[in-house]
């Protein structure tokens, strides 16, 4: 029994109030707090009329971390559940840390002016949570979240040593727009413009975006063009799993995506640098962000699933194995659920089940985790129950 915050009144947020609420036995008292109010008390109202729980609301600027820790210090929670936008993360943490709350979060931090995401501003609080007796949990969505723990669990399980690993990402849905992005367009255009980067042989290789490419085949989906990218949890995979000899993000695109995308940013609406417009500055991306549909909103009339697993190689007893882990998730069974599409759904289901990992002490201790170090078990149990069930293939042609 224990209170809740979950800071970010998105779709994400909306998800993770959901899946919370249909917990009371774990979350008993749930608070939502975000920047606008209004979104939040949606949210609580669908919800109550749901599941008759009453979610308390309120504003807050989770940048201000006096104001901050002055809510989380009225209403006390255990935890806090982190599903603003990256570049609150280091703010929240603070007023953890000043309030005696636990933290746990989706994405790592990211400053506003460079586009560039990485651990070390985060792991650099490891000594603060230790010292607090606080457990700060990273990155515990769908990707870094889920395929933080398929790689846990198979080096766990299914092997002696991990050596070749591959995060595949299809999004094989359709939301009838001609542009329009999963999660908040700013986080996703700003992640998937920069650079390609993997790790091979102790090193980080970076190549031109979208410069490596292979159709993959998703099962029940078909065949995908899918693209190297950098993705965060690559980071923290290759330091926890020192015997990978390489490690790659393959995210897919359509070619019509691509193309806005390239036509975005070679008219400069992808720039993050202040510009001059009519006597006040804006910043090319927020306002794109503005016109482009709401990823909230794309529910409705989503069709199609995403797939997303981990492809692994690697030896058992002196053997070559492979092993491949996946989820597919459908979006109209999301919408149906919690009013969401599919990519919000997977990124709420897993926040709110480490929290409960948390919460009910299957995960703990004091200091800044990466998913990947805590015991997989009791986590791939919950996906199954809880709306995320995985599937597993052994010695199959990984394609890659
Ligand atoms: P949205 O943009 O839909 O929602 C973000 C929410 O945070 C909004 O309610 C927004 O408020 C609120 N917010 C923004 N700034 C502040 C602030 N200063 N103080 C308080 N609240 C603030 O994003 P999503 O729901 O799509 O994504 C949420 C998070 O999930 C992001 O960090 C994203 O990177 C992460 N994510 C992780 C994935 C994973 O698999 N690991 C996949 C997808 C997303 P307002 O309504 O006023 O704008």
């Amino acid at each position: 029994m224990s209170k809740v915050l979950i800071i970010g009144a998105g779709g994400v947020g909306q998800v993770v109030v959901h899946k919370c609420a249909q917990h009371p036995s774990v979350f008993s008292e749930i608070m939502l707090a975000s920047r606008t109010k209004s979104k939040c008390d949606k949210i609580a109202a669908g919800i109550e009329a749901k599941y008759g729980v009453n979610i308390k609301t309120a504003k807050i600027d989770a940048e201000d971390v006096p104001a901050l820790t002055r809510l989380m210090k009225r209403f006390k929670p255990k935890m806090v559940i982190n599903v603003a936008l990256p570049y609150q993360d280091l703010t929240i943490m603070d007023a953890c840390l000043e309030a005696g709350v636990h933290y746990l979060d989706t994405a790592n931090y990211e400053p506003k002016e460079v586009a560039k995401f990485e651990y070390s501003w985060q792991w650099a609080y490891q000594e603060r949570f230790k010292k607090a007796g606080l457990m700060a949990v990273l990155g515990c969505g769908f990707d870094p979240g889920v395929t933080n723990v398929y790689t846990a669990y198979a080096a766990k399980h299914h092997f002696d040593e991990i050596h070749y690993l591959d995060i595949v990402d299809a999004n094989a849905g359709s939301h009838g727009k001609a542009f329009a992005t999963n999660f908040n367009p700013e986080i996703n255009i700003r992640e998937i413009t920069q650079n390609g980067k993997y790790y091979e042989n102790g090193q980080w290789i970076e190549i031109p975006p979208h410069s490596l490419m292979k159709p993959l085949n998703y099962p029940e989906v078909g065949p995908k063009n899918s693209y190297v990218i950098f993705h965060e949890e690559l980071e923290s995979l290759v330091k926890h799993f020192p015997t990978l000899k390489r490690a790659r993000f393959w995210m897919t695109f359509g070619d019509e995506y691509l193309t806005h995308l390239r036509v975005i940013q070679n008219i400069g609406m992808a720039g993050i640098e202040p510009i001059d417009f009519k006597g006040k500055k804006i910043i090319p991306l927020e306002f794109l962000k503005a016109v482009l549909p709401n990823p909230g909103d794309l529910g409705e009339n989503y069709t199609g699933f995403t797939s997303i697993g981990c492809r692994i190689r690697g030896i058992k007893n002196g053997k070559e194995q492979t092993y491949y882990v996946y989820n597919n998730c459908s979006h109209k069974a999301a919408y149906d659920e919690t009013g969401t599409q599919g990519v919000s759904y997977t990124t709420g289901v897993p926040a709110m089940i480490g929290a409960m990992m948390m919460l009910t002490g299957e995960w703990k201790g004091a200091g800044v985790w990466n998913i990947e170090q805590l015991n997989p078990d009791p986590f791939m149990k919950k996906l199954n129950e809880y709306g995320l069930p995985w599937h597993e293939l052994h010695n199959v042609d990984l394609e890659i």
